[in-house]
């Protein structure tokens, strides 16, 4: 099964930029996943191909309008088609891991860009658009974060990351934030890889490596660390 990205923006050419290159850009040429980026504004009506409005009950900027973004919608959405269908909003669910890995496991998704001070709120709910953040802070347009969260689930993608191994020990994959990492030289300005790690006791390296996650864990990571000890527990 093919990953299918669409994207509704009023930037298309926004798309695929950095998911063209790198191993997501490997992964799209090799058709592993397929990205397709419309243009709101080729659903506009009037002859100003407007898009926005401005907010009822005044207020500053601009709303995306609820009917052109509706048309975007249902025009990318295929008969019976089974791909969720999000919003990039700063109100949304948090990205997470978990999200990434189980949209990796799906169809594809839809996902709807806004921009101004946002969407109309009926078409949230008349098109089902579950919104996803990225994190605390404003951007001024969804397209980085659509990258971002599609960044997270192609990499997943079956066949896309050459070492199965190099993502199962990955920060968050465990709950834990991953260990530092070392390579050659032996020693950088006065600073030497840890014994532990040149010694060949695999052993050891595995027990050393979960301790080291610990440690950043609880110190960096208390909400992680709290999380990871009830898990344990329960
Ligand atoms: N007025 C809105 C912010 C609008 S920012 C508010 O206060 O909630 C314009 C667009 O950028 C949003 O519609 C959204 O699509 C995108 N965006 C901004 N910050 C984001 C974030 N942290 N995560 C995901 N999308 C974001």
């Amino acid at each position: 099964m093919t990953f299918r990205a669409s994207i509704l923006t009023l930037y298309p050419e926004m798309f695929p930029a950095n998911l063209g290159l790198s191993l997501s850009g490997k992964a799209l040429e090799r058709g592993d996943w397929t990205l397709n980026a419309h243009n709101i504004r080729d659903y506009a009506t009037d002859k100003h191909r407007s898009v926005d409005d401005t907010p009822s009950g005044g207020g500053a900027g601009m709303v995306l309008k609820p009917d052109i973004l509706a048309k975007a919608i249902d025009d990318v959405t295929e008969e019976n088609d089974p791909r969720p269908r999000f919003l990039m909003s700063p109100r949304g669910k948090p990205l997470t891991q978990e999200m990434a890995r189980d949209l990796a496991e799906g169809p594809g998704a839809i996902i709807v860009c806004g921009r101004f001070e946002g969407v109309d709120q009926r078409v949230i709910e008349a098109r089902n658009l579950q919104e996803v953040s990225i994190g605390d802070y404003i951007l001024s347009g969804g397209e980085m974060a659509a990258t971002i969260l599609l960044d997270a689930v192609v990499r997943l993608l079956p066949g896309v990351m050459g070492n199965k191994e190099s993502g199962d020990s990955e920060s968050f994959e465990n709950g834990l934030l991953e260990h530092p990492h070392y390579t050659r030289p032996v020693e950088f300005e006065g600073r030497p890889i840890p014994d532990i790690l040149t010694g060949g006791n695999h052993k050891l390296i595995d027990k050393w490596r979960l301790e080291q996650s610990q440690e950043l864990t609880k110190q960096r990571r208390p909400d992680l660390w709290k999380a990871y000890l009830d898990g344990k527990k329960g």
